[in-house]
C-alpha cells in the first residue's frame, strides 16, 4: 500500500485561492504602498475584501471568526502568504499577533477573550509578546522582570525587556514577569496582559537592526523594541492562565508559532528562485545565456532541493498534528531548516542576478536582511539542535537505533 500524498480536494481549493489572493491583491497592494499609498487605508481595503472573500485568521475556529483549517490546510495556506509582506497581515495571521490569538483562546478568561481576543480577532487591534529581556532570551528563565501583588487586585511590575517586535504599533502587550522566585525554575513566571499606551510600559526606542529600514518597515510591524518596565499596575484580572503558568502556556508557541515563519519562506525562496530563473534565462555572459552553464544548474539543483525538502518537513509535521501525535522532534528540526533554507536561497538569487540582487531594485536584499533574524528567534539554531542532539542519543539508548529522533516515525 503507498502512502497517500494526495492533498484534500479542499485544502487544495483553498491554497489556490489564497495563491490566486497573493497574486492578484497582496503584490499590487505592497506596491501602491511603496509608491506611497497610506498604509491604514490600503491595509484596511485589503482586508475587507479578503474577510468578504472569506480569509480571514486561517486557523482561528469558526466560531470565532475564522477559517477554522485544521493544520495541513492552515500549513498550505501560510506557505502561499510569504511572497508578500501584505500576504499574513492582509488576512489577519500575522506574527507575533497570531500565536498570541491562540495563547488567548486556549487560557483566556470570558473576560480577556471579550475585551481582547474579540478585536485581535476582528484586525481592530493588533498585540506584542515581551518576554526577552537583556539580561536572557535563549534561555528566558533568566528574566530579571518582576511582577510583586499588590492587594488581591492588583500587581506592580519591575524590570525591562527588548525585541518585543510590534510593540510600538501594538494596543495590548503580554509581558511575562517573575511572580516567584522560590518556585521551580519552569512555574516561576506568569504572563499579563497589558493595555498600550502606558506610563508603566515606556517605548524607549525601536532597536536599529541589519534589516533594511523602508518605509513600511514600523506601520507592517518589523519595528523591535526597548522597553523600560516602571511602576506598572496591572489589574489581576488581566494575569493570564494563573499564577506561574507562564511558561507552560506557550507550548503552541513551540508548534505553531515556531514554524510560522518558516512556512512564510517556502513562498519566499520560492519566488527567489523564481526571480533568479527569469533574470538568468535573459542574461548573457561570454557569449552563452547564464541558464545554460552548468554551474548555474547546479546552483538552481541546490535550491530546489531544500524548497522540496523544506515542503516535505512542514506537510509531514502538519500530517502528525493533524493526528495528535508528537511532533516536537521533527518541529526543531524543521524549524532550523526552513531558516538556513530561506537564507540559502535568497543568497544564491541575489549572487545570481549579480550587483543587481545587492541593489534595491529587487526584493532580494530587503529579504536577505530581514531572514537573518530567523536564525536567532523562537530559539536560536543551536539551543534546537542541542535538543535535537540529545533526543538523537535518547533515542538510540531507549530503541538501540536512532531513528525514531530522524523522522523515525516515516520508516
Ligand atoms: C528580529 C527579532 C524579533 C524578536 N521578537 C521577539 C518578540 O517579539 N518577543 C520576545 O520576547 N523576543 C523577541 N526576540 C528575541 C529572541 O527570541 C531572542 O533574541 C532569542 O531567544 C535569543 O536570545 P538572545 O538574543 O538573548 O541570545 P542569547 O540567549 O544571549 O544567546 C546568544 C547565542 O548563544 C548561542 N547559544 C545560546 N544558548 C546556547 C546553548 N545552550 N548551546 C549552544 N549555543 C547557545 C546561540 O548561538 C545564540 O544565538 C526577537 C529577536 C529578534 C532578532
Amino acid at each position: 500500500m503507498a502512502i497517500d500524498f494526495e492533498i484534500p480536494a479542499e485544502a487544495k481549493a483553498i491554497r489556490a485561492k489564497v495563491r490566486q489572493w497573493v497574486e492578484d491583491e497582496c503584490r499590487p497592494a505592497e506596491k501602491k504602498l511603496l509608491d506611497g499609498a497610506d498604509y491604514k487605508t490600503t491595509l484596511a481595503e485589503l482586508r475587507k475584501k479578503a474577510r468578504a472573500q472569506g480569509l480571514w485568521c486561517p486557523f482561528i475556529p469558526k466560531e470565532y471568526g475564522g477559517m477554522g483549517l485544521g493544520p495541513l490546510a492552515n500549513a498550505l495556506v501560510q506557505m502561499e502568504l510569504g511572497e508578500s509582506y501584505l500576504g499574513a497581515l492582509s488576512m489577519n495571521t500575522q506574527g507575533p499577533d497570531d500565536a498570541t490569538m491562540l495563547t488567548l483562546l486556549q487560557n483566556g478568561t470570558d473576560y480577556q477573550k471579550e475585551k481582547f481576543l474579540k478585536p485581535l480577532l476582528n484586525g481592530e487591534k493588533r498585540i506584542c509578546y515581551s518576554m526577552t529581556e537583556k539580561a536572557a532570551g535563549a534561555d528566558a528563565t533568566g528574566m530579571q522582570t518582576r511582577a510583586d501583588k499588590k492587594g488581591n487586585d492588583a500587581y506592580i511590575l519591575n524590570g525591562e525587556k527588548w525585541f518585543s517586535s510590534a510593540a510600538s504599533v501594538a494596543d495590548v502587550a503580554l509581558v511575562m514577569a517573575k511572580t516567584d522566585p522560590n518556585a521551580p525554575r519552569h512555574k516561576q513566571f506568569s504572563t499579563f496582559l497589558v493595555e498600550l499606551p502606558n506610563p508603566g510600559y515606556k517605548i524607549k526606542r525601536n532597536i536599529p537592526t541589519m534589516a533594511l529600514e523602508g518605509p513600511l518597515s514600523h506601520i507592517l510591524g518589523g519595528g523591535h523594541a526597548e522597553i523600560e518596565i516602571k511602576d506598572l499596575e496591572v489589574p489581576a484580572e488581566n494575569l493570564l492562565g494563573g499564577e506561574g503558568n507562564g511558561f507552560n502556556m506557550g507550548q503552541h508557541r513551540l508548534a505553531y508559532g515556531r514554524l510560522r515563519h518558516g512556512m512564510h519562506n517556502v513562498s519566499m525562496a520560492q519566488r527567489a528562485l523564481d526571480l533568479a530563473v527569469a533574470h538568468i534565462t535573459q542574461r548573457t555572459t561570454f557569449g552563452k545565456k547564464l541558464d545554460e552553464r552548468q554551474a548555474v544548474q547546479f546552483m538552481l539543483a541546490e535550491c530546489a532541493t531544500q524548497i522540496y525538502i523544506a515542503r516535505l518537513m512542514i506537510l509531514h509535521i502538519a500530517y502528525k498534528a493533524e493526528k495528535g501525535m508528537d511532533l516536537r522532534n521533527e518541529n526543531g528540526i524543521a524549524k532550523v531548516y526552513l531558516a538556513n533554507m530561506v537564507h540559502k536561497v535568497v543568497d544564491t538569487a541575489i549572487q545570481l542576478h549579480g550587483a543587481l540582487g545587492y541593489s534595491r531594485d529587487t526584493p532580494l536584499a530587503a529579504w536577505y536582511t530581514h531572514i537573518r533574524s530567523q536564525r536567532l528567534v523562537d530559539g536560536p539554531d543551536e539551543v534546537h539542535k542541542w535538543t535535537t542532539g540529545r533526543n538523537v542519543i535518547k533515542a538510540f539508548k531507549e530503541t538501540g537505533t536512532t531513528a525514531k529522533a530522524c523522522g523515525g516515525d516515516l520508516l
